[in-house]
């Protein structure tokens, strides 16, 4: 495979719609969401003796940012059986990738892709695998 066509598969297999290929998965993929912090501070009044106040539980900027910081490796997702999101790559580590649409709307939409090293490594830094031909 050649440098050019290895670009052309990337974009050939970027969702439709999802152009911009940034590093790491937002937040909602790793569970970091209203919903966890509210069920964390259930569990914290839950844990309060009986005729006790309830003391202040942490805010959720604090919340998000101790749980992003339980898991530094969280953009490696580890093995995987399946094929690389973006070259088909077989079986190997995979890296957090994420799809952003061309203008982000008031949703926040996205798609999460698992990419080989390689690709990562071309996102992240425009690289191309040292694997290519020579471009004829
Ligand atoms: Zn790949």
């Amino acid at each position: 495979m050649k440098p050019s066509e290895y670009e052309i598969m990337i974009a050939v297999n970027t969702p439709i719609g999802f152009p911009h290929l940034v590093c790491g998965w937002p937040d909602e993929e790793h569970g970091i969401t209203w919903d966890n912090y509210l069920s964390d501070a259930i569990k914290w009044v839950e844990a309060t003796e009986e005729d006790e106040d309830v003391p202040p539980y942490k805010p959720f900027d604090v919340w998000k940012d101790e749980v992003r910081g339980q898991d530094e490796e969280r953009c490696n997702l580890g093995f995987s059986h399946e094929r690389c999101d973006l070259c088909g790559a077989l079986a190997g580590d995979r890296h957090a990738v994420t799809a952003l649409p061309e203008e982000q709307t008031s949703r926040y939409d996205y798609v999460g892709l698992a990419v080989c090293w390689d690709c990562v490594q071309f996102i992240a830094n425009g690289e191309l695998p040292d694997w290519l031909e020579e471009e004829a």
